[in-house]
């Protein structure tokens, strides 16, 4: 029998007369890579903040590892790698000021990881945040999720922004972490053709609504005209 790291049920999330998210149910297994696809607003952001415990659930309910993440915010995040949609890295910082700052929050932290991963993401130590690229800051990002070895990775549009060449390599570092270390991922994308690409499970999100979990079934991809309204500019 298959364990499922997340777990949500009937989640419900209204901001003012916007409902966000509906009714949502979504099982995650224990060692996938899970794609959450959506256009801007479709409340992908949103249902991953209820993941993270950065938000209460309206209505329904939320399970990470079995927790509840808004009760045990230590129990759920300390198994997390989270990477924002903005990133949110201090423009101030070196790469260095970063690994010793997130360190910190981290006991299981690990140094030679971090390097190794330092090394195959081309930074260097004493470059600074606001000196990085769309693409660097991505990289730095998914370091500092990665280094503390969690079995679960968080990622909100790990790829958008970047050139589809750095795009290719970034979910690829991605995915050559979680064949190696068997972690869990769920990330979310805009763009349906590279999650179908690296995820084993693929779940549409359409106006707070679930509208389909895979396997994808590309007849029901036309009927939804996905792939149409999923195409980058
Ligand atoms: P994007 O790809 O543009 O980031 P998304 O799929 O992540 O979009 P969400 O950010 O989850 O979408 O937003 C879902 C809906 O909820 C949007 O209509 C958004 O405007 C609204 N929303 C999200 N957060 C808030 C908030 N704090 N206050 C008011 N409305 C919000």
């Amino acid at each position: 029998m298959s364990t499922h790291v997340i777990e949500i049920e009937n989640l419900s999330r209204r901001f003012g007369k916007k409902q966000a998210l509906a009714n949502v149910c979504l099982s995650v297994p224990e060692g996938a890579v899970f794609g959450l696809v959506g256009e801007n607003g479709a409340g992908k952001t949103t249902l991953l903040k209820h993941i993270l415990g950065f938000l209460k659930p309206q209505s329904g309910t939320v399970r990470v590892f079995g927790l509840d993440p808004v009760a045990d915010p230590p129990g759920v995040l300390s198994r997390i790698g989270h990477l924002s949609e903005t990133r949110d890295l201090p423009p101030w910082m070196t790469i260095r000021e970063l690994f010793e700052f997130t360190r910190a929050f981290y006991p299981k932290w690990d140094p030679v990881y971090a390097e190794e991963l330092r090394m195959m993401f081309e930074l260097t130590m004493t470059q600074k945040v606001s000196t990085l690229s769309r693409g660097q800051l991505a990289r730095a990002g998914l370091l500092l999720a990665l280094a503390h070895r969690p079995p679960l990775l968080v990622l909100d549009e790990p790829s958008s922004g970047l050139d589809p060449l750095v795009r290719k390599d970034i979910l690829d570092a991605i995915i050559r972490t979680v064949v190696d270390e068997g972690r869990t991922v769920l990330f979310s994308s805009h763009l349906l053709d590279e999650v179908q690409r690296v995820s084993d499970q693929v779940a549409i999100l359409d106006q707070g609504q679930l509208l389909l979990t895979s396997p994808l079934d590309e007849v029901l991809v036309s009927h939804f005209r996905l792939t149409v309204s999923f195409a980058e500019p």
